[in-house]
């Protein structure tokens, strides 16, 4: 069933650019001590951030912005190739105070909501499975929502993301920042096929250390250590070859 919308229209939005197709869901979480706080943010036009969706702690849906107009809520970000993800996204915040205020579980309404909306959204768009991402996958540097305890694997079950059922408990190190090597080559390429950006695929640097991090928040939320680790090595193998079997890029 379709939850019920509240609007609430946010200013902060523009036309997506021309040709461009939605073909991606960007999932946030607020990271604010109230949802009435990110709701208010997000509609301020000094503010210059926005999202189409929130979704409160008690399920409650709103539309800030029309799904065919560009919301701003990735900011600077890359995956698979591809830059400014807000051109192509549609753009969906949780309301949770985030590691920030005391990051908490989501709701089980938060994500009956979000459920029924991805169906929605599924049913209007043409989404790949893969194209179900956080903000920290597209901007590991600088985000780290909607962190380890989103439920990706419940929505991969329903069809809205890829998962990895192999066992990633092993939390034994393999490498970490400033090795470089063979290993490291291997690493950063998959991390790449993937879809995430890394500069240097020589060295694991910043940069693979913060994705390894995002990596391990979405598909390895055990431990989120950003040290490369034998069972990381073991999903990320089979997300890799998940990612290279669909044989698509953004
Ligand atoms: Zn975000």
């Amino acid at each position: 069933m379709t939850p019920e919308i509240n609007h609430s229209p946010s200013p902060n939005w523009d036309e997506r650019p021309e040709g461009c197709t939605i073909d991606a869901v960007i999932i946030h979480y607020t990271g604010m001590e109230s949802g009435e706080a990110a709701l208010d943010r997000l509609c301020d036009p000094d503010a210059k951030v926005s999202a189409h969706y929130l979704i409160e702690e008690d399920g409650r849906l709103f539309q800030m912005v029309p799904e065919d107009k560009r919301a701003w809520h990735a900011g600077v970000s890359h995956w698979a190739g591809r830059d400014n993800l807000n051109h192509t996204s549609i753009g969906i915040e949780l309301v949770n105070p985030g590691h920030e205020f005391g990051y908490r579980d989501f709701s089980k309404a938060q994500i009956d909501t979000l459920l029924a909306m991805l169906k929605g959204i599924a049913s209007r768009h043409s989404i790949l499975p893969s194209r179900y991402l956080g903000h920290s996958d597209i901007a590991p540097d600088r985000k780290t929502d909607p962190g380890e305890r989103f439920p990706w694997e419940r929505l991969a079950r329903e069809g809205f993301g890829v998962w990895s059922g192999v066992d990633g408990r092993d939390a034994s190190p393999i490498a970490q920042k400033g090795d470089k090597g063979p290993i490291i080559n291997k690493l950063n390429k998959q991390l790449g096929i993937v879809g995430y950006h890394v500069s240097d695929t020589d060295c694991f640097d910043c940069s693979t250390e913060y994705v390894i991090r995002a990596f391990q928040a979405h598909w390895r939320p055990e431990t989120v250590s950003g040290i490369f680790d034998a069972g990381t090595a073991a999903r990320l193998e089979d997300i890799t070859n998940q990612m290279r079997n669909t044989g698509e890029r953004l």
